[in-house]
C-alpha cells in the first residue's frame, strides 16, 4: 500500500481555466454560481469592467469596476490575460494571481464571451477548457431576458442581435451543452469539470508516484 507521502504526491495537479460562455440570458451565469457553491477546487476569475455597477453588483466580486483611466493604465502595464470592447465597455481579464493559483492546482472559473476565450486559447491552450451553453431556443432567450427586468427594450434587443452573433462561435469550443434544464445542464458541466481535472497532463504528480511504483 502507498504510504501518506506517496499518495499525496500522486494526487497533484495543474489547475485549469475553465470558460463558461453562453449568450447573455442563456444561464452561464446561474450555472457559474452553482458551481462555484458546489466545488472548493475552483474560484471565478474576476474580471475587471468600465461598465457601470448594476443594482445588486458587489465591487471585487462580480467585477472589479473601474474608470476609464485605471483601465488603460492597466492595459499599459499589460496587467491582462486579454480584454475586449462589449456593448461600448471594456471587460478584461487581470493576470495576477492566475499563474501562481495554476500551479498550485488551483482551478479559475471564466465567465468570458467568444472573443476572450479565443485570447485565452491563444495564450494557455493546454490550461483551458471551454464550455458553450446554448439556450434551448431563442423565444427561450428573449423570455428569459425580459423576465430579469434589468434592462430597458433597446438593451433586450441589442443583447437579441448579439446572442446570434454569439451562438455562431459554438464550434470553436470543446463541449457545447443546451441549457433546457438548469439542472440537468448544471451535472454535465460538473462532469466535464471532474473528467477535465483527471487528464493525464495535468496530473503532475504521475510521475513521480509511477517513478516510486516501479521502484
Ligand atoms: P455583462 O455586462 O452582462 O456583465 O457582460 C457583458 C459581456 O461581457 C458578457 O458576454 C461577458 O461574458 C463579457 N465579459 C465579462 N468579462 C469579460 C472579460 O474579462 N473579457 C471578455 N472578453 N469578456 C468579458
Amino acid at each position: 500500500m502507498a504510504d501518506q507521502t506517496t499518495s499525496t504526491n500522486a494526487e497533484q495537479r495543474r489547475g485549469l481555466m475553465f470558460i463558461l460562455s453562453s449568450p447573455s440570458g442563456a444561464g452561464k451565469t446561474t450555472i457559474s454560481r452553482m458551481l462555484l457553491m458546489a466545488d472548493d477546487e475552483i474560484k471565478l476569475s474576476v474580471s475587471a469592467t468600465t461598465r457601470p455597477r448594476r443594482p445588486g453588483e458587489v465591487d471585487g466580486i462580480d467585477y472589479y469596476f473601474v474608470s476609464d483611466t485605471e483601465f488603460e493604465r492597466m492595459v499599459d502595464n499589460d496587467d491582462f490575460y486579454e480584454w475586449a470592447i462589449v456593448f461600448g465597455h471594456r471587460y478584461g481579464t487581470p493576470k495576477s494571481h492566475i499563474h501562481k493559483g495554476l500551479k498550485e492546482g488551483q482551478d479559475f472559473l471564466f465567465d468570458i464571451d467568444w472573443q476572450g476565450t479565443q485570447q485565452l486559447k491563444q495564450q494557455a491552450r493546454e490550461d483551458v477548457v471551454s464550455v458553450f451553453i446554448l439556450p434551448p431556443s431563442l423565444a427561450e432567450l428573449r423570455h428569459r431576458l425580459e423576465s430579469r427586468a434589468q434592462d430597458s427594450a433597446e438593451v433586450i434587443d441589442a443583447r437579441m442581435e448579439r446572442a446570434r452573433g454569439e451562438i455562431s462561435h459554438w464550434a470553436e469550443y470543446d463541449y457545447v451543452v443546451i441549457n433546457d434544464d438548469v439542472d440537468q445542464c448544471f451535472a454535465k458541466v460538473r462532469e466535464i469539470l471532474h473528467a477535465e481535472r483527471m487528464k493525464r497532463s495535468r496530473q503532475t504528480g504521475l510521475v513521480p508516484f509511477v517513478r516510486g511504483l516501479m521502484g
